[in-house]
């Protein structure tokens, strides 16, 4: 059978073409995808039952599946997909209190290779890119099952987008065009892949960038993060200083709080005069605890130490907001694997 999910108007209209039947039947089916998100061609009701019979014939509308689902206390919802290989992904959807966004954090690889020390999808290693068409299944996934219209994208979920980047791009497109998810609410977060960073900056591209930085400096910042070896801290920022030169975008600065590692006052003023002029938010992240490391989260007090020192210099800084850590679906919680299904595999 052939997927509807993840063709575009264009492709929706050659196929009418192909059947026999007018463009305006390829809006239709389009809206029922993206906006109604429907799971079965049986609820395109304005499309007569002789023609859905006829599509039923040899369309399906996704071959994505939910293996899991599990709610959070907090209202954070994540889910387990199953794509057609047996290949399965986290995608997350956020709510946050008075607000109306519904933020989806998806995932663009199937593990990641950049291994990170603190980090729960790098102890899996890399597994295999996504298809753009597999990035956005992951919304449609939530849009089905909630009933809801996702409203911010985060690419922050498995995986480096920036080692995905044409996949990535294309769903970004579709993001745009297909679920009307402008630009400016769409973040995409890296490890620091610096030609991917210059790419994506000759783009121009509206989005935000968010960079895991982690540490004020390289010694620091290669304890936990391999790719600071490859890619170091100073060069970095000579590519971030391009890339905010040539989109005229702030970019977001992210910091994982972890205990006596990298949260003391000294860290806070060499990493304040790193960023001096760079223009740059500040994402503190509270770390999330990952059953294999040693690393403990940071005391209330030194973040909010941490948080003042930062404001001093200038720069705006938010503490993230922990979310879903109770069905480990918070930051680098992430394996592709859930605790329940990790019963039934042993
Ligand atoms: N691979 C990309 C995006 C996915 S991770 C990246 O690394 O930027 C999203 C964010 O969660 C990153 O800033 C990442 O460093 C952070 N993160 C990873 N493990 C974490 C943990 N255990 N606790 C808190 N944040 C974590
Ligand atoms: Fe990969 Fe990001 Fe995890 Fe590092 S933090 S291992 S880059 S997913």
């Amino acid at each position: 059978m052939e997927v509807l999910a993840g063709l575009r108007l264009e492709e929706l209209e050659n196929l009418m073409d192909e059947l026999g039947a007018t463009k305006f039947r390829a809006r239709q089916i389009h809206n029922w995808i993206y906006d109604k998100s429907v799971s079965s061609i049986d609820e395109m009701t304005n499309l007569a039952k002789d023609f859905r019979e006829e599509l039923k014939k040899r369309f399906i509308v996704t071959d994505t599946k939910i293996k899991i689902k599990q709610s959070s206390s907090d209202g954070t919802l994540k889910y387990l997909i199953e794509y057609p290989d047996g290949e399965c992904v986290e995608t997350v959807l956020m709510r946050f209190d008075n607000r109306a966004n519904l933020t989806a954090c998806v995932s663009s690889q199937v593990g990641c290779a950049v291994n990170c020390s603190f980090c729960a999808t790098g102890k899996r290693g890399f597994i295999r890119n996504l298809t753009a068409k597999e990035i956005i299944e992951q919304v449609l996934t939530i849009q089905r099952d909630t009933g809801l219209k996702v409203t911010n994208i985060v690419f922050m979920g498995q995986g480096e987008p920036l080692l995905n980047l044409k996949n990535v791009l294309e769903a970004l497109d579709m993001f745009n065009h297909d679920f009307q998810i402008g630009s400016r609410r769409i973040t995409i977060s890296t490890s620091g892949i610096i030609p991917k960073i210059n790419e994506l900056a000759s783009c121009e591209l509206q989005s935000t960038l968010a960079v895991s930085l982690h540490a004020p400096n390289h010694k620091l910042r290669a304890e936990i993060m391999p790719v600071e070896n490859k890619y170091p801290i100073e060069e970095l920022k000579k590519s971030l200083l391009n890339y905010i030169e040539k989109t005229g975008r702030r970019i977001t600065i992210e910091y994982i709080m972890i205990h006596g590692f990298n949260d003391t006052v000294e860290c806070a003023k060499e990493l304040a005069y790193f960023l001096n002029d760079l223009k740059c938010n500040i994402n503190l992240i509270p770390y999330n605890s990952v059953e294999e490391t040693k690393y403990r989260k940071s005391s209330n007090n030194d973040i909010m130490k941490f948080k003042y020192l930062l404001e001093h210099s200038g720069k705006k800084v938010t503490v993230r907001l922990e979310r879903g850590a109770d069905i480990d679906a918070a930051c680098g919680q992430l394996r592709g694997r859930s605790k329940l299904s990790d019963s039934s595999d042993s």
